[in-house]
């Protein structure tokens, strides 16, 4: 596969801040659990359930 041609533009951009990451889903805004049977035992299955992150909502950015 040949490489694909960027643009080799190299122009110091003003540093921008980096937006922290959310510790909770490094930055993925997406957040996976194992997903548990039962009430009391708690056993888990091999499912996995992956949804929004609660930590950052989703935008995968440490809020503060
Ligand atoms: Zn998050």
């Amino acid at each position: 596969m040949p490489a694909a041609k960027k643009p080799t533009r190299r122009k110091t951009a003003p540093a921008k801040p980096e937006p922290a990451k959310c510790p909770a889903c490094d930055g993925t805004g997406e957040a996976s659990r194992a997903v548990r049977v039962g009430a009391r035992k708690g056993r888990l299955t091999d499912h996995q359930q992956t949804g929004l992150c609660l930590t950052c909502w989703g935008t995968g950015e440490a809020t503060d």
